[in-house]
């Protein structure tokens, strides 16, 4: 059974995967139908423009490549996404019964070209995903989201692709799931598809960033897959063949955010009490250590002593990451609290001294 955008938009999770780009009719539709075959896509994508970030890569095969989406629909029964990021690209695309548009995260952290596919978006009905901007700022991706949104379009999804950083990590695009997971707090109603194969940047890897983002409880994965993956023409390195796609969306583990079970929710309310008892007593514990940190201001106040003093400060940190290595804290972890109850004992003192 063929099942339509709208009935695909409602399921969970979401599977959207194909080429990075749209490279020869063959290819497209050669992925396509192997895709389909596995019985575990959704949706096909393809890159028709491509945002490159350096001039000579291959730019996209452009407006040529939109029929053989159109025929990959036909052939399929799967509706398509293409990435949009101009007027002209979003009318091309709706000529051609493209069905889903994907705004990409160079274009996010433009406003100028946002406003301006929101403007091509007005009076049509059409879902759109959009992409977290390369940069990891949460005002740019919201910006985009409600510029879309004022154009009048109703189904907005979000894609999370990761945050580009200088230099090499393991990831191509850092996760930041922190991010993602703030958007998606932030804005419960929409979509959130996550997108393993920009994060990652690599093949071995991608299960298990696809993993995280289902454990996470994310909408559905946007994962690239060709036909020949090392010799795609844009990201090579992160694509899979559309039946390792097939396995490896069954090797995911399905965990439900929800199950109905009595028991289950018994256990699961006792140990959640336990969480808020434990919480009421941090902020108990870090409301007495403010109390002794306003001391500390008032003694250093009355004898003319600077309020940072970074050896102490170095030597609470090595403290807490010794402590930390025996309680399985990570290092991170500790760096961040520490750093944020620093802060505020800081700011204690400075009331006190400055009073
Ligand atoms: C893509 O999906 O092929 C793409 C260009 O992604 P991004 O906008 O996330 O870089
Ligand atoms: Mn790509």
């Amino acid at each position: 059974m063929k099942e339509t955008v709208q009935q695909v938009w409602k399921k969970r999770p979401i599977i959207i995967s194909g080429p990075c780009s749209a490279e020869t009719e063959e290819q497209v539709l050669e992925t396509a139908t192997r895709l389909a075959k596995t019985g575990k896509v959704d949706m096909l994508r393809a890159g028709i423009w491509k945002p490159r970030t350096r001039p000579g890569s291959f730019e996209g095969i452009g407006t040529k490549g939109l029929p053989w989406m159109q025929q990959a629909k036909k052939i399929t029964g799967l509706p398509v996404t293409v990435e949009v990021a101009t007027a002209k690209q979003v009318e091309d695309a709706l000529t051609f019964d493209v069905d889903v548009l994907w705004i990409g995260a160079r274009t996010t952290v433009n406003p100028f070209s946002v406003q301006e596919v929101a403007d091509a978006l007005r009076g049509v009905d059409v879902p759109v995903l959009i992409k977290n901007p390369i940069n990891p700022d949460l005002e740019l991706w919201t910006g985009a989201v409600e510029r879309v949104a004022k154009a009048g379009i109703k189904q907005i999804g979000l894609i999370h692709r990761g945050f580009s950083s200088y230099g090499n990590t393991e990831y191509r695009n850092a996760p930041m799931w922190h991010l993602a997971i703030e958007m998606k707090r932030r804005n419960p109603e929409l979509l959130m598809i996550n997108d393993p194969s920009h994060i990652s940047g690599r093949r071995d890897i991608l299960l298990d960033v696809a993993q995280k983002a289902i454990d996470l409880d994310m909408d559905g994965l946007i994962i690239e897959s060709h036909i020949d993956p090392d010799k795609a023409w844009s990201d090579a390195k992160q694509q899979i063949t559309p039946e390792k796609l097939g396995e490896m969306i069954g090797a995911i583990t399905w965990r439900r955010e929800d199950v109905n079970s009595d028991e289950y929710h018994a256990a699961l309310e006792k140990l959640r009490q336990q969480i808020n008892h434990l919480d009421d007593e941090l902020m108990q514990i870090l409301g007495q250590r403010m109390k002794v940190a306003e001391k500390i201001g008032e003694y250093k106040k009355n004898n003319n002593i600077t309020i940072l003093q970074t050896n102490r400060w170095n030597e609470i940190l090595e403290r807490a990451f010794q402590k930390g290595e025996k309680l399985n804290l990570s290092k991170e972890f500790i760096t961040k609290y520490f750093d944020a109850v620093h802060m505020e004992s800081i700011n204690h003192q400075n009331k006190i001294m400055n009073s």
